[in-house]
């Protein structure tokens, strides 16, 4: 027997049938004689009605208050959701983030988990129910609810499993696991057999909408293996693990594959600041004006200086949202900076290809540049780690980028794998 965490997404939950479905589901895994704790999301674009609105009542709503708005959405489901399993004859009571002992820090709406101290969810284990976990939320030392951030309701459902000693912790969504790239952009992607916790770090950092970082880093942390499959059919996903699976284990693990995938990011923007002095100290004291307005940089790209003048340029990419605050405060640094010009651009993407194997393959870069060049398309800046490389691009490139460098790394499925069963994707 083993114990189970399952983790369901908002789009697996999005209405009345899908939660009878869900239902239908545990049930079938709790009679199969494992033990189940659930963790739900809300139910389909719940969590971005409740900010519209907020929204449409406050621009400055105080983050206490979000908090206590956006839990409602996961107490929805999970109660729902344990009314669903209670009618196909099997015991299943929900809990609150509270309730279930999931301890976080006082940041309201990006709250960390501190602790987990799971004994409401053990005691109903041991009483043979399947408790229900709200997703994505917590409580913190003052009492209040707190979230975790969007999508963290994977990272409760890692947190639990991790607290619980789950054998497994399955995530549940609406595409049949990690594919090599976005099946909405690239129809030919396709899925993952397995992959290693520091790639899926790499491609969730760089776009890849699969999993939330924070439930990955956690995972590796805490060596919980996880699978990412679909609710809507009963195919094998994707496992996230740093130990060989299924045929793999028997077989002695094969070579891993060079390339894992193929991530793309919208939400970069790109700030330029033209004719810096080209004298030591210049970058140290722009990072620390970027880093006082808490912009997460990126890349970073210093161009050559023209002997005649002494002045160089710097340009940085960072998430669009932090765009405005750290042009503001660059431009009241102008003092102290001494730049001629500093410039926005939000019209950028970024691809990011990724890969363990990159590490003792040579030639990846060459390749990839190749297939962006026959495309016809520009690279604006690069940046690479040990199993990953990121170009940036004109915005309007990006899904031409994303597709012709999967198809140069033969990444290409003959079959259409990659069905995407539901959610808006909003
Ligand atoms: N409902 C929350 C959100 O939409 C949490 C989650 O789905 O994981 O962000
Ligand atoms: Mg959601």
């Amino acid at each position: 027997m083993a114990l189970v965490v399952q983790k369901f997404g908002g789009s697996s939950v999005a209405d009345a049938a899908s939660i009878q479905r869900v239902a239908r589901r545990i049930v079938e895994t709790k009679r199969a004689g494992d033990d189940v704790v659930v963790v739900v999301s809300a139910m389909g674009d719940t969590t971005d009605e409740l900010l519209d609105l907020a929204g449409q009542i406050t621009a400055d709503a105080p983050a206490r208050e979000m908090d206590i708005l956006l839990t409602a959405g996961e107490r929805i489901s999970m109660s729902l959701l344990a009314m669903a399993i209670n009618e196909l004859g099997v015991k299943a009571r929900s809990y609150t983030g509270q309730q279930a002992g999931l301890r976080t820090d006082t940041r309201y709406g990006k709250a960390s988990i501190v602790g987990v101290v799971p004994e409401r969810i053990l005691k109903a284990i041991d009483a043979g129910q399947v408790a229900i976990v709200a997703g994505f939320q917590g409580v913190n030392e003052l009492n209040d609810v707190t979230t975790l951030g969007r999508g963290g309701s994977d990272t409760t459902a890692v947190a639990l499993a991790a607290a619980l000693q789950a054998d497994v912790c399955e995530i549940y969504t609406d595409v049949d696991g990690l594919f090599t790239a976005d099946p909405r952009i690239v129809p030919a992607a396709r899925r993952v057999d397995r992959i290693t916790y520091e790639e899926t770090l790499e491609l969730a950092a760089h776009g890849a909408k699969i999993l939330h970082l924070r439930a990955v880093e956690y995972a590796r942390r805490y060596g919980v293996p996880l699978h990412v499959r679909s609710s809507f059919s009963n195919k094998e996903g994707t496992w996230v693990t740093d130990k060989p699976v299924g045929t793999e284990a028997e077989e002695e693990a094969m070579e891993d594959p060079i390339i894992s995938g193929v991530a793309h990011d919208r939400s970069q923007g790109k700030i330029t600041v033209v004719g810096v002095p080209d004298v030591p100290g210049i970058a140290a004291k722009l990072f620390e004006v970027v880093a006082g307005a808490e912009a997460n940089v990126d890349m970073i790209v210093q161009n050559i200086s023209t002997q005649r003048t002494g002045r160089t340029d710097i340009s940085f990419t960072l998430p669009e949202a932090d765009g405005r605050a750290t042009m503001r405060a660059i431009e009241e640094a102008e003092d102290t900076l001494q730049f001629t010009e500093v410039r926005y651009d939000d019209q950028i993407g970024k691809l990011s290809l990724v890969g363990a194997g990159m590490r003792s393959h040579p030639g990846v870069s060459a390749k990839l540049f190749g297939a962006l060049s026959k495309a016809g398309i520009n690279i604006e800046m690069i940046s690479t780690s040990e199993i990953r490389i990121s170009v940036v691009t004109r915005i309007e490139d990006l899904d031409a980028a994303v597709r012709a460098v999967h198809t140069a790394f033969d990444l290409d499925s003959d079959e259409s794998e990659a069905v995407v069963y539901g959610g808006t994707g909003r």
